[in-house]
């Protein structure tokens, strides 16, 4: 299963905004975009750069909602033929399918600190839908859905060393009690519930070549 790896800070400057990849470092001041001198894109041809073209503005705004939700290229790909495929808008259906990830669905509940370490919860087979094991972190939770935390001591011990560790507010999406660190999905996200800020449609027209 591929996943990002190497300096992820990177990806947050290129993309010029923070992506909060990195858990509660995100939130203090050791984040690089915190960093006067870090708030450019990286390389040391940075400087050169000039205007972006049509086709660049396209890019960058695919690149940053990929790189926001933790995918790789053929993982998008099939996301926006899914949704595609549907009769609703493209690009709303598109960031609502990512929204209902299970990897970014346990991140908005607050029981991991980042979506790299709900991920890592899911696929070692921490995570549990409606009381049965689910190791995909692509799959797509529906209203209704109860993610809970395995009852074995390890899975417990995992999600207990992170839950009230990130001070983000919990999603309106989801109902969730820490205590006993379950989370309930009480309808399915809508655009507002997407906190990035993203020009969908760019995405549709660079996806649509
Ligand atoms: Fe991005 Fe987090 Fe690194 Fe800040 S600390 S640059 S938000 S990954």
């Amino acid at each position: 299963m591929g996943r990002t790896l190497g300096a992820v800070c990177r990806l947050c400057r290129r993309e010029g905004i923070k992506l909060m990849l990195k858990g509660i470092r995100c939130e203090t001041a050791k984040c690089a975009m915190e960093k006067e001198y870090k708030q450019h894109p990286p390389g040391m041809h940075m400087w050169r750069r000039g205007k972006s073209s049509e086709y660049g503005v396209r890019l960058r705004e695919k690149q940053k909602v990929k790189r926001y939700y933790g995918l790789l290229e053929a993982q998008f790909q099939r996301m926006f033929t899914l949704a595609n495929k549907g009769t609703e808008n493209t690009g709303v259906t598109l960031l609502r399918l990512l929204e209902r990830r299970l990897d970014n669905a346990l991140y908005k509940a607050g029981l991991t600190t980042s979506r790299k370490t709900a991920r890592q919860a899911v696929v070692h087979g921490h995570i549990l839908v409606n009381g049965r094991k689910v190791n995909r972190p692509s799959y797509l939770v529906n209203a209704g859905d109860k993610i809970s935390v395995h009852g074995r001591e390890k899975s417990q011990g995992f999600i207990r060393a992170q839950v009230g560790e990130d001070p983000r507010q919990t999603q309106g999406w989801l109902q969730v009690d820490p205590r006993k660190m379950e989370a309930i999905v009480v309808t399915l996200p809508t655009r507002d519930d997407v906190q990035i800020p993203v020009e969908e449609q760019l995405i549709v027209e660079f996806c649509s070549r």
